[in-house]
């Protein structure tokens, strides 16, 4: 099915962007959904100033479902869109800064970054000019509408926010080597929903881009740009081997890439969700707000009030995170108490035990074909079942997945729910597959339920996070860590059918 969003007109010259190029939306790539068209527009590092804020609440308001979504790489989606957007609005959007001014390009992956880039106490550098320096690249080189619309990229600045785990085919991860500050180099290979594996390759931060121009290249070299259908970069390291291809991206270097082995830390998952709540920020009496989204949804009027927050106390930007929710940045101290009061009212919160910080879903039925369950207001229900019956202290990771795909990113979830249904005397019952922290380094400690009706899972849920409260050795173990050291033949489920 090809859909045509309206006409652009630039130089006096007239194009027609389709979503029939791709199967992955863009600003100029609209893609037609279960629930109406949808536009997805790219937010490179997740910052947005608050006017852009504004345009894209109007543009939710006036085309969509009156609603945002912020998505897993830090992007944001209008949903529910039945009829076309008008060419000067995009190109409103465009001056605003938002998709990218070369349209040949806007579909690529957002480029990902720590939300916390440049405030982090922690980081070893500030990542944002490497995002902006590679978005420009993109936008100036026309050829690399060529690339698979999945290239991502992701550069994590080694702070106490960290995105090296998140899903990205090519990752530049800061680490301190001789008290230098250089990056690693990680790739995706091996199996599909891994995080970039370590090459071994250091680069300094002025070689980054370079050396993603290289990659960029040889991939370019071995695939057809104008087939639909693209190889991902990990399907082509993996046909040809990564060393094979790393020596094909050396011959295009006018340097040396050099090796080092460097102790990588893999316990990421407690850390991941410390940006909610309110933390001080490397300059002195700044702090920034993690505010949870539920399911990573704003609503209209609720934008536009942190677009005006952002200007009353902050800087007027606000930062999207590729865990769904989103930070308010630069709030001088004096100002904690009323921003926080000011964010309430707007019917959000900064609490780490709020079940949503760390609660996820796909679009589901209603957004998407494939979905065997409504994810989304199954998650919903589970978040406000959890609400009632259990406080948290800390975040559990929740991933709610239609299909095995992994939109919502859940293999590296602590609890991971796959939508599946079954015919039952004549009548489909929905369910969910239940994985208790079944994937780390693909060894399997945890628990697998075949089969939990979706009736049944909120009770299924509360029992095993009551099983974790109660036996954690301390308020540090974290849901894995527990996991892993637990005898998980007693996370039995009495009360509950499982087939
Ligand atoms: S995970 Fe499957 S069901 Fe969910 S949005 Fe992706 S393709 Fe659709």
């Amino acid at each position: 099915m090809v859909i045509y969003i309206p006409a652009l007109h630039r130089e006096g010259v007239l194009v027609l962007l389709s979503s029939g190029f791709t199967k992955c939306p863009g600003l100029f790539y609209a893609t037609p959904a279960q629930d109406g068209i949808l536009s997805r527009i790219r937010i490179p590092g997740g910052i947005l100033t608050s006017q852009q804020c504004r345009a894209i609440a109007e543009i939710a308001q006036q085309y969509g479902g009156g609603y945002i979504d912020v998505t897993n790489r830090a992007n944001l989606q209008v949903r529910e869109i039945h009829q076309g957007i008008d060419a000067e609005v995009l190109q409103r959007l465009q001056a605003l800064g938002l998709g990218c001014s070369n349209t040949t390009v806007d579909q690529i992956r957002n480029i990902m970054t720590s939300p916390t880039a440049g405030i982090d106490p922690q980081e070893l550098i500030d990542t944002r000019p490497l995002v902006t320096a590679w978005d420009n690249y993109i936008t100036a080189n026309t050829q690399l509408s060529g690339l698979s619309a999945k290239f991502s990229v992701c550069f994590d600045g080694g702070g106490i926010v960290s995105v090296s785990d998140r899903i990205n085919d090519i990752v530049f991860a800061a680490v301190l080597v001789e008290n230098q500050v250089y990056f690693r180099l990680g790739l995706s290979i091996g199996a599909k929903g891994k995080p970039a594996q370590d090459t071994g390759i250091i680069v300094t931060p002025e070689q980054c881009l370079p050396v993603l121009v290289a990659l960029a290249e040889v991939y370019l070299a071995h695939i057809q740009p104008s087939t639909k259908y693209k190889l991902r970069l990990r399907e082509l390291l993996n046909n040809i081997g990564w060393e094979n291809y790393l020596q094909q991206v050396q011959q295009r270097l006018d340097f040396s890439l050099s090796t080092r082995e460097i102790e990588i830390s893999i316990e990421k998952t407690a850390i991941n969700y410390h940006h909610i709540g309110i933390h001080p920020q490397r300059q002195p009496n700044l702090y920034y707000f993690g505010v949870v989204l539920p399911l990573g949804r704003l609503e209209t009027m609720q934008i536009l009030g942190l677009a005006e927050l952002a200007e009353k106390y902050g800087s007027g930007t606000v930062r999207l995170t590729p865990w769904q929710n989103l930070l308010l940045t630069d709030i001088p101290q004096i100002a904690i108490a009323d921003v926080q009061r000011e964010i309430e009212a707007l019917g959000l919160d900064c609490a780490v035990s709020n079940i949503n910080a760390a609660l996820v879903s796909c679009s589901g039925k209603k957004g998407c074909a494939a979905s065997a369950t409504d994810t989304k207001g199954d998650a919903l229900t589970l978040a406000e079942y959890l609400k009632n019956h259990i406080a948290l202290d800390s975040p559990v990771n929740i991933h709610f997945s239609g299909c095995n795909k992994s939109c919502a990113q859940h293999h590296q979830s602590d609890i991971t729910l796959l939508g599946v249904s079954i015919e039952e005397e004549n009548q489909t019952v929905e369910g969910y597959r239940v994985y208790v922290c079944v994937d780390d380094k693909e060894q399997k400690f945890g628990r697998e339920y075949q089969f939990v009706t979706v009736a049944k899972l909120p009770a299924l849920i509360e029992e095993i996070l009551l099983v974790y409260k109660t036996q954690r050795l301390n308020l540090n173990e974290t849901f894995r860590e527990f996991a892993r050291r637990y005898d998980v033949s007693q996370w039995s489920m009495e009360t509950i059918e499982t087939r």
